[in-house]
């Protein structure tokens, strides 16, 4: 009989603690969606006491979703608890999240608090979240530097106070598989009441060994898995999903999960398309390269038999190459339909809107790809949210460039000029000057998203404001203008996220 896996998705909770990943709540709704489409089997949709934002994006994926449950982290206190469920309080299927560390070092110098302490409030937590909801799961923060006999005590305890999802979180990424693998089965078997709860992990990444340490538990007896699209999380990272996901699908026929595996590439581009952080080409399962075959004699084999390199299908992934999608004589129902099978539902006014622009797009380039839909969403949520680009002018001459820019916000238009080494410096100087805003690139790069002399120029960057980063992205067939827009959506997460604050788990 084929054992069951849990997939539990937390690209939204520490997938966006990745250093500039910061997503808006329309964005993290667009995720949650794919990812409900995909079919994991939870979503981490934030840590609702830590920013009115999260607290918001919570309570708007829960209304949403049906088919997958939704998640708030909570630290193992009231506040916490209290917060998470008044985010979930609409979700069809919830799970509070609550959590508090176990290892010496955090115990003592995070905490400081006693074992018995935290043993009382771990319970404490437990019992409280169960007020709220049936499903309580609960973490050991660092679970796999803290004594095990401890942790068999408190995990005893908390399951018999009513949690039914222990997490033994590898949260510094310390562990290597076969020592993941053997705490999973001490706890298993010396745990009294273990078998009344599902075990899981959340494995990092800082020795490049999440996912390893991950299918040992998963081979140990853990049936949750936490990972994130693309690894993304804190430092280098939690376990990929896609790796998980394909790695006990081809190698662990026994073990089942129910992610449309189809679905993997898609949503690991739409990922990394709205964080802005790119996907390594060498990257495992997702990577442009992971099926690209470039030694002669690979190609050679290849060709005979695909089995002789391939350990697994391109398309089992949903990588078919880019095919193309609507064009100039495409209708407002054809856009419509190709929003839904990317995942947006969208309210007529706004399909108004975008069909305005996609015309504008169509009649500057004559095939128009998943990737220049997506484009043109993103744009849009930049109309409603923060700074919009009505207007630039750009003036270049050997000795300098001078840059023109009308923004709009709130009703009102602004409009600044600025001198700048070259086209794209004297725009964005030319924003700071408009928006009051002074940022420094940290990162920045152009390059053709799409194919042909008409293809749309894709600028990611980072920006600093002060302490905090952000990235952007954006495209358009102009590269000054996507440059601008790029800053834009850099700029205005600024706008929106004013009081971000983060834990680790
Ligand atoms: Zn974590």
């Amino acid at each position: 009989m084929k054992k069951n896996v849990t997939i539990f998705d937390t690209t939204l909770r520490d997938g966006e603690q990745s250093p500039g990943a910061s997503l808006s709540s329309p964005q993290k709704l667009i995720i949650a969606r794919e990812l409900e489409k995909m079919k994991v089997d939870v979503i981490e949709a934030g840590f609702a006491i830590s920013s009115p934002d999260d607290f918001k994006s919570i309570e708007r994926i829960s209304s949403v979703m049906k088919d997958v449950t939704v998640c708030s982290l909570a630290r193992a206190m009231e506040k916490d608890i209290a917060a998470a469920a008044g985010a979930l309080s609409k979700a069809r299927h919830k799970r509070i999240h609550t959590f508090i560390a176990t290892s010496p070092v955090h115990m003592k110098y995070k905490l400081r608090m006693s074992k018995s302490d935290v043993i009382a409030s771990a319970v404490r937590a437990v019992k409280l979240s169960r007020q709220y909801c049936d499903e309580v799961e609960f973490s050991c923060e660092d679970a796999t530097r803290s004594d095990k006999k401890f942790l068999c005590e408190i995990v005893e305890k908390v399951i018999s106070a009513g949690a039914g999802i222990i997490n033994i979180p590898d949260t510094v990424g310390y562990s290597y598989p076969e020592e993941m693998g053997k705490l999973i089965s001490y706890l298993l078997e010396n745990v009294k009441n273990s078998h009344k709860a599902v075990f899981s992990v959340h494995c990092h990444n800082d020795l490049g060994l999440a996912t390893a340490n991950s299918l040992s538990a998963v081979l140990a007896g853990a049936r949750q898995v936490e990972c994130t699209v693309n690894g993304l999380g804190e430092r280098a990272g939690n376990a990929a999903l896609e790796e998980i996901v394909m790695a006990l699908n081809v190698r662990f026929p026994q073990m089942k999960t129910r992610v449309n595996t189809r679905a993997i590439a898609r949503v690991s581009g739409m990922v990394s398309h709205m964080t802005g952080i790119v996907v390594q080409p060498n990257k495992a399962v997702v990577g442009a390269n992971a099926f690209a075959h470039e030694a002669g004699i690979h190609q050679d084999g290849m060709l005979k038999k695909a089995q002789t390199y391939e350990i697994m299908r391109p398309e089992d992934v949903g990588i078919s190459g880019t095919q193309f999608v609507l064009g100039k004589h495409s209708g407002r129902a054809a856009l419509d339909k190709k929003l839904n099978e990317l995942g947006f539902q969208v309210e007529k006014d706004k399909l108004n809107g975008l069909f305005t622009d996609f015309k504008k797009l169509a009649d500057k380039k004559k095939k128009i790809y998943d990737e220049d839909i997506i484009a043109l969403i993103e744009k849009d949520m930049g109309k409603r949210d923060g700074f919009e680009l009505k207007n630039f002018e750009v003036h270049t001459t050997p000795s300098g460039s001078k840059g023109v820019v009308t923004l709009k916000k709130g009703g009102k238009t602004f409009t600044g000029s600025a001198s700048g080494d070259g086209p794209v410096d004297s725009v964005l100087k030319a924003v700071e000057t408009v928006s009051g805003r002074e940022g420094k690139l940290t990162d920045y790069s152009v390059k053709s998203i799409t194919v042909g002399k008409d293809a749309q120029g894709e600028v990611r960057l980072t920006a600093a404001f002060g302490k905090k980063v952000f990235a952007g992205v954006s495209s358009s067939t102009d590269i000054i203008e996507a440059s601008i827009l790029a800053y834009l959506s850099a700029l205005n997460k600024l706008e929106m996220q004013k009081c971000l604050k983060k834990v680790k788990v």
